[in-house]
């Protein structure tokens, strides 16, 4: 095991590392701007290396000050946590050539996963589902031409290098493709440097579902079941769940199955997500996340596994803790990201938090770094904390999520708590009746007052 974890990372997710490194008995070091030096994750940790000034490209993406961190300090792995470096295959060599662990899967699998054609390839290979469409890129109008034919329309016009949604075109026609191609790659070359797109069919209502999975590098894998991610704002998650509202233990035990698979030939190691659209019955892989994500504890809490404790274990040589047939699914968990940002109008909301409660009580978690006059800095996301709660069913979780929303007080800073408010209430959202178009939709047609 690891004598001493260097943390990557800040805000809630780094003080979740921090956790669950304290309860495997190994020391941790914080790293920080100094946007960041009155930060929780700061102050919890045993000891704390400033790595540079706020921009995130001189401190949190700062790779030869990380190394230096971890020299001075003695620290023998480092958990990257999500975004900033964690998806970053270069980084994960360097840190092998240094000989300090990296906390997460193979540099390999990392590249693959991050090129939107190779992962495609290599999930159809793996035996995954994907979205009909272009086997890879496209390069002239009469290919797409006879590719869209075979698909049908709607078809969507996607960057290679994409990201964040961005390069990403609708044709509904053969007389839009052409434009919607030329779109795409000028958006495409503006943003990412690269003009390849490839074909897809385009999905109308789909849901966003995503496999939790595990794997110990060695050929062994289990799969922690789904997560329903389809409320969210341009293609950022705002409410997620598990289980899905639309799926049956059948279904999960099926998709959950071929994506263990998958990741047992693949010999992938610690832990992913698998993300699918779902649209009438029939799972199509969109990526893979080669990392912890954001909306982890609510497998958390339906499984009761410790995914960042499995994935340090893991990395340190253990293997994968338990067979597929030991996992068990107890009850439903929400999780709502709160975000420093205007409920209606999102606009960003940093600065000193005044007042701050946190509900709680049964079934009830909190991940969250900020405190009482704690200043959110404008440098960095706006996530205040994520409330997660867990109840038998769904029902029990949305009575007490509505509750522990009602307890929730943070003061001198906006919050999206009112949308979630507004959302627990709502009746699609307490039947479970939305695709991934929906809060877009509801917001769009004013189901949030702008001046709220
Ligand atoms: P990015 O890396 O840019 O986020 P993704 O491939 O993950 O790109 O797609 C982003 C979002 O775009 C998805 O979450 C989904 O909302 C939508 N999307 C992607 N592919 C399709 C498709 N074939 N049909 C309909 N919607 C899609």
């Amino acid at each position: 095991m690891f004598d001493k974890i260097l943390i990557a990372n800040r805000g809630e997710i780094a003080l979740r590392i921090l956790r669950a490194a304290k309860e495997l008995g190994i020391a941790t070091v914080a790293v920080y701007s100094t946007a960041d030096a009155n930060a929780m994750h700061v102050r919890l940790a045993d000891e704390s290396v400033c790595i540079g000034p706020p921009p995130a490209r001189d401190s949190y993406l700062n790779v030869p000050a990380l190394l230096a961190a971890c020299e001075i300090t003695g620290a023998d792995a480092i958990h990257p946590g999500y975004g900033f470096l964690s998806e970053n295959a270069r980084f994960a060599e360097i840190l092998e050539d240094h000989n300090i662990a990296f906390i997460g899967p193979k540099a390999e699998h990392i590249r693959i996963m991050g090129d939107k054609i190779e992962a495609k390839r290599t999930a159809r290979r793996l035996g995954i589902p994907c979205v009909p469409g272009s086997e890879g890129g496209v390069s002239d109008t009469d290919e797409a031409l006879r590719i869209a034919r075979e698909i049908g329309y709607p078809v969507l016009v996607k960057a290679a290098a994409g990201g964040g949604g961005r390069g990403m075109k609708v044709a509904r026609s053969e007389s839009d493709l052409e434009h919607a191609i030329a779109t795409a790659k000028t958006e495409a070359k503006a943003a990412f440097g690269d003009d390849a797109v490839y074909l897809e069919k385009y999905l109308e209502k789909p849901r966003h579902i995503e496999v939790q999975i595990l794997g110990d590098g060695k050929g062994g894998a289990i799969h922690l079941g789904e997560r329903d991610c389809s409320l969210q704002r341009r293609h950022q998650k705002v409410l997620e769940e598990s289980p899905s509202a639309a799926l049956n233990a059948e279904q999960r035990a099926e998709i959950g199955e071929i994506c263990a698979k998958a990741m047992r030939e693949l010999q992938y190691s610690g832990a992913g997500t698998i993300e699918f659209l779902y649209e009438d019955g029939r799972f199509y892989f969109i990526e893979m996340n080669t990392r912890i994500q954001v909306e982890h504890p609510v497998t958390e809490m339906i499984t009761g596994v410790d995914l960042v404790s499995a994935q340090i274990r893991i990395a340190a040589g253990a293997p994968v803790s338990m067979d597929q047939d030991q996992v068990r699914f107890f009850g439903h968990a929400i999780e709502c990201r709160v975000n420093a940002e205007h409920p209606a109008t999102f606009r960003p909301s940093p600065g000193k938090i005044a007042h701050y409660h946190p509900p709680g009580g049964v079934g009830v978690r909190v991940d969250s770094a900020v405190y009482q006059g704690y200043v959110i800095p404008p440098n960095y996301d706006s996530l205040v904390g994520k409330l997660i709660v867990h109840g038998r069913t769904r029902n029990e979780a949305l009575m007490r999520l509505r509750r522990a929303l009602d307890e929730f007080i943070v003061d001198g800073v906006d919050t999206t708590l009112p949308l979630f408010r507004t959302l627990v209430r709502n009746p699609d959202v307490q039947n479970g009746l939305y695709d991934i178009h929906w809060l877009e939709h509801f917001l769009a047609t004013g189901g949030m007052d702008v001046d709220g």
